[in-house]
C-alpha cells in the first residue's frame, strides 16, 4: 500500500476548516496526521457525526503502519513500541525507540529498592532526557501469590510500564488481574496457553506477547490471537547466545520485520521484542570475576538488537547502581540509532547565556552543531562557569570540520557578532575561541574588533583555562593598546 500521502488523508477528511482540532485547516490536520502529531480522535466532525463514521474507519485503516504501535503502560511514562513505516531508519525515520525494560526477580528482596532506582534514573544527553523504559517482572519463585504481592507492590512504588514474565497462565493471569489497570504486557502467550491468555488480554484490553522460537508458528499464533480480538500483540521468537544462535535470533528478527514492513503480513505485523537477559538461564556463570564478561554479552546482545529495529528489549544487567555502565551504553546507543535524519543537527544561532554572567563574563564562541552547542553548554553548566556562548552558524556543522571547509569563519563570526551583540552585556570586547580553531584568531580580531583569545580544544578543558588563562583585565589593557595604535 506505501505510506499514503496527505492528499489521501485530505481526501477523507470533512473538509470545513472549522479549526476545533486546532489546526487552522483539514490539510493542516492532515499533515499533522501523517506526522503522528494527532490523532484522527482530535477531529470532532470525523468522531461526532455518526455519518461520517465509514470515513473514520477508512481513515484509521489508511493511517495505520504496517507494523502496528502498541502501548505498555499508563500515564507519563507509559511506552509505546513498534509502530514502524520503514525497514531502514534513512527511508523515513523510526517513530518509536526501543524500549527497554529490565528484568527483576519476584522474590528479589531489594525489589523496591531496584525499581525506585529505576523509576528516578533520568540521564540528560545533548538535550534529552535518557530514561529506561520499564521493569520485566520475572517468576522466578514459582509461587502465585508472591509473584502477585510482587506486581502489586511494583505497581505501588513506581508509574514505570510493567511486563508480567511468566509460562504458568494462572499465575500470570492471577497477577495481571491485580494490577490490569496498569496496563501491563502479559508475556506469554505460547501454542499451549494462547487460549486462556489470550481471551484475558481480549477481556481486558491488555497487551499480550506470543512466544514461538518457530516463525511459522509464532505468525500462527498471532493470527489466532487477532481472530480472538486480541489488539496489541508483540512478537518474540527466542533469543539465543552460543556459536550459530545469533544469527539465528538476528534473522528472526529481520525476517518478522521485512515480512511486517515489505510484505505488509498482518500477522507479523506487530512489534518485535528480544530478551538479552536470557543470557544468564543459558550460560553458567560460576565465576564472580569474570562477571563484567558475562554483563558484555549481553550488553552486547542488546546493542545489536537495538542496532536492527527490534522494539523491545529486555535487559537483565542494568538493576544495580554499579551496572550504570550497561545502561548508558544501550541509552546512547538508542538515542543515536533512533534520531530523526529528516531533523538537521542544528540548533539556532545567537546569543545564550549560561547561569548569572557579570560585567565581565568570559564570551565563548561556538558552532550551531547540536552536539557541539549543547555539550559546551553542559560543561560550562557543570563546572559552574557564568557567561555567554556566542554560537554562530556554521550550518550545523561540528568545528573541526567547519574551520576546514569554511564555515566557522572569522567573517562567519564577526556576522554573529554583529547581528547578535554579545557585547551589548558585558564591559569587555574579548571572545574565546575554540582551540580547534586557533588559526582564524588574527583574522577574527579584525572582523570582530575584539580581542581574540584562544581556548581549550575541548570544552572539558575550560574550567582550567578559566583558573589558569582568564585575565579579562590585562586582555582589556593590550585590546585598548592595540585600539589606540
Ligand atoms: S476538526 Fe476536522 S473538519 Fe475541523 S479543521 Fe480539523 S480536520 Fe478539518
Amino acid at each position: 500500500m506505501g505510506r499514503p500521502s496527505p492528499l489521501d488523508i485530505y481526501s477523507l477528511l470533512d473538509k470545513s476548516n472549522c479549526k476545533e482540532c486546532g489546526y487552522d485547516t483539514c490539510m493542516a490536520f492532515a499533515t499533522g496526521l501523517l506526522e503522528r502529531k494527532i490523532h484522527v480522535k482530535d477531529c470532532t466532525h470525523l468522531m461526532n457525526d455518526s455519518k461520517q463514521a465509514k470515513k473514520r474507519n477508512k481513515l484509521i485503516k489508511l493511517i495505520t503502519p504496517p507494523q502496528k504501535p502498541v502501548i505498555i503502560g499508563t500515564g507519563e511514562r507509559a511506552v509505546t513500541v513498534g509502530g514502524e513505516e520503514v525497514l531502514m531508519r534513512h527511508q523515513l525515520t523510526y517513530y518509536n525507540e526501543t524500549g527497554i525494560f529490565i528484568e527483576i526477580a519476584d522474590d528479589d528482596p531489594d525489589l523496591e529498592q531496584k525499581v525506585k532506582y529505576l523509576a528516578d534514573l533520568t540521564i540528560n544527553r545533548i538535550g534529552e532526557v535518557l530514561q529506561v523504559n520499564g521493569i520485566a517482572l520475572r517468576n522466578v519463585s514459582g509461587d502465585k501469590e508472591q509473584f502477585k504481592l510482587a506486581a502489586k507492590k511494583l505497581a505501588d512504588v513506581s508509574n514505570l510500564p510493567i511486563i508480567l514474565c511468566c509460562l504458568n497462565p494462572d499465575i500470570l493471569l492471577a497477577a495481571a488481574a491485580d494490577i490490569k489497570e496498569k496496563n501491563p504486557l502479559l508475556y506469554a502467550a505460547t501454542k499451549d496457553t494462547w487460549e486462556q491468555i489470550g481471551t484475558f488480554a481480549v477481556q481486558n484490553n491488555l497487551p499480550v506477547a506470543a512466544v514461538s522460537t518457530n516463525i511459522d508458528e509464532l505468525v500462527s499464533l498471532s493470527a489466532t490471537l487477532q481472530q480472538l480480538g486480541a489488539k496489541s500483540i508483540i512478537l518474540d521468537a527466542g533469543t539465543y547466545f552460543g556459536p550459530g544462535n545469533l544469527a539465528v535470533t538476528y534473522d528472526n528478527i529481520i525476517k518478522l520485520r521485512t515480512a511486517a514492513i515489505n510484505k505488509e503480513d498482518v500477522n507479523a505485523g506487530w512489534p518485535v521484542m528480544g530478551v538479552p537477559a536470557v543470557y544468564w538461564a543459558q550460560t553458567k556463570v560460576d565465576d564472580k570475576k569474570d562477571l563484567w564478561r558475562h554483563q558484555f554479552e549481553e550488553i552486547i546482545m542488546g546493542a545489536i538488537m537495538e542496532s536492527i529495529g527490534t522494539s523491545l528489549i529486555i535487559m537483565h544487567t542494568g538493576q544495580e547502581k554499579d551496572d550504570i555502565w550497561a545502561l548508558l551504553a544501550l541509552m546512547t546507543l538508542r538515542q543515536s540509532v533512533y534520531s530523526d535524519p529528516r531533523i538537521y543537527p542544528a540548533v539556532d544561532p545567537g546569543v545564550y547565556k549560561v547561569g548569572e554572567p557579570g560585567d565581565m563574563a568570559p564570551i565563548f564562541v561556538t558552532s550551531n552543531y547540536r552536539m557541539t552547542k549543547i555539550p559546551v553548554e553542559q560543561d560550562l553548566q557543570g563546572a559552574n562557569i557564568a557567561c555567554w556562548l556566542l554560537v554562530a552558524d556554521t550550518e550545523g556543522i561540528g568545528i573541526e570540520s567547519a574551520v576546514a571547509g569554511g564555515q566557522f569563519s572569522a567573517s562567519g563570526i564577526g556576522e554573529a557578532v554583529n547581528e547578535f551583540k554579545p557585547f551589548d552585556n558585558v564591559k569587555h570586547r574579548i571572545l574565546i575561541l575554540p582551540g580547534m580553531a586557533a588559526r582564524i584568531s588574527g583574522a577574527l580580531e579584525d572582523e570582530a574588533n575584539a580581542f581574540v583569545v584562544v581556548g581549550p580544544r575541548d570544552s572539558s578543558g575550560i574550567p582550567k583555562f578559566m583558573d589558569t588563562q582568564w585575565k579579562p583585565e590585562e586582555f582589556m589593557k593590550e585590546y585598548e593598546s592595540w585600539e589606540k595604535e
